[in-house]
């Protein structure tokens, strides 16, 4: 089959590779029919995850219909329509069984223990994202082996096209956890950092869940527009003003707002593995965005990060933190919690996530995909690719 594979930093191939087989009873093989790109998938492009090696196929948000099915897995069939979480997870396990699927502490192997400096058990393995997680092949392929079948995969109902339920394998979840975890309800003001994918899949949870104000961040006007028009944010561009997070606090009155949400993530210099194991490098992860949504929110508000952390983060304000009474919640997304109750409210109408699709390609022009998703080039806000 043809996949995505990657071959060093900016340098993705589509090559030949050998088709996946069914390799444990619950597994399913899957005919892709629908792929994105994730700016989690940039970490991995810009170099910065550590074990991913040569020719391995990446992507974790995908669909496709059932072409094989395992003798243990229960309710899917051949042919059935699904959508795959990111997160593989037993279902089983101390962790499955809180709904913390992301946490699940069977199904990585732990080959990426490096960066674990004591021996905790590691998260959950992911698709097509690096020995870290397990080092499973991704779904921007032809074809891909879906461990964990009988938790994972939701069969969708023939009423909704892919690109409609294609975000159930990651960023609306992302988005909508990040909402929760920020506590967002009726009448809520919050500061959405990043307006990309993450940031946009957040503002509509936000405001679907009652959210009164929305004040977005980032420096790309053109997404800044999307999310106005969409969602009836109020953008700040944070080129435009010295700081946001001082802006943000003239603008609810010197309080604060009562949650921000982080959508933005690491920059790290250096690869994560330097930034984990030098201390020297600590100038490496910035984190601008997550200090800035401690400067932006009220005494007693809420910190929710979505955006993908690694190492050490430099001036935290842990000081302003406790002064304040904040409290943080962050992570990756239990996402097998989440997609029934989601997929209900697309049904519904009340969220529309292909919206902000912007990019529609073959996977065979994948590497040029990421190239554009990366520069934001073409106005891009979303890129989904297919077989
Ligand atoms: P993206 O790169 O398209 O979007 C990030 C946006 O943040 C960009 O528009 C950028 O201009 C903006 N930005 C950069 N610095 C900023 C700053 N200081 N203040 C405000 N905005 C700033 O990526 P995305 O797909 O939206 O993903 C965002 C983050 O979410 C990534 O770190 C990704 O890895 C993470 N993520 C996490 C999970 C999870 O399970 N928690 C799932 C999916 C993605
Ligand atoms: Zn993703
Ligand atoms: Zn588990």
């Amino acid at each position: 089959m043809r996949a995505l594979t990657y071959h060093g930093a900016k340098d993705l191939r589509i090559d030949t590779v050998p088709d996946p087989v069914i390799e444990q009873p619950d597994d399913i093989v899957l005919r892709v029919t629908a792929t994105a790109i994730c700016g989690s998938d940039l970490h991995i492009y810009r170099g910065k995850i550590p074990m991913v090696d040569d020719g391995d196929v990446l992507g974790h948000e995908f669909m496709g219909v059932v072409e094989e099915v395992g003798a243990g897995v229960r309710d899917i069939r051949k042919g059935d329509r699904v959508v795959v979480p990111f997160t593989i997870s037993c279902g089983e396990c101390f962790f499955c069984r809180l709904q913390q699927y992301a946490c699940c502490e069977t199904t990585n192997d732990g080959r990426g223990a490096i960066l674990n400096r004591k021996a905790i058990t590691p998260p959950a393995a992911l698709f097509g994202y690096s020995g870290l997680y397990g080092g499973v092949p991704g779904g921007q392929a032809e074809l891909v082996r879906v461990p964990k079948a009988n938790v994972g995969p939701l069969v969708v109902p023939g009423s909704l096209g892919d690109e409609q339920v294609l975000f159930l394998s990651d960023i609306l979840p992302t988005g909508y956890q990040a909402a929760l975890n920020a506590e967002v309800g009726e009448g809520s003001t919050v500061a959405i950092f990043g307006a990309g994918p993450v940031g946009m899949m957040a503002a509509a949870c936000c405001r679907m869940l009652g959210a009164e104000r929305i004040l977005m961040v980032d420096q790309y006007r053109y997404r800044l527009d999307f999310a106005v028009q969409a969602y009836g944010v109020e953008e700040i561009n944070f080129e435009e003003c010295d700081d946001p997070a001082e802006l943000i606090i003239e603008r609810t009155g010197y309080r604060g707002v009562d949650a921000s949400i982080e959508a933005v993530g690491f920059e790290a210099k250096g690869s994560v593995t330097e930034t984990v194991l030098t201390a020297a490098k600590l100038e490496g992860s910035s984190g601008k965005a997550l200090r800035q949504c401690i400067a932006a929110t009220r005494r007693g508000g809420m910190v929710s990060v979505a955006g993908v952390y690694a190492g050490f983060i430099h001036a935290f304000m842990f000081g302003d933190a406790f002064d304040k009474g904040l409290t943080f919640r962050m992570g990756q997304t239990h996402v097998q919690r989440y997609m029934v109750e989601l997929l209900q409210f697309i049904e519904d109408g009340r969220l529309v996530p292909d919206a902000i699709i912007s990019h529609r390609m073959k996977l065979a022009d994948a590497p040029r995909g990421y190239e554009i998703f990366e520069e934001k080039q073409e106005d891009c806000r979303k890129v989904v690719l297919t077989p």
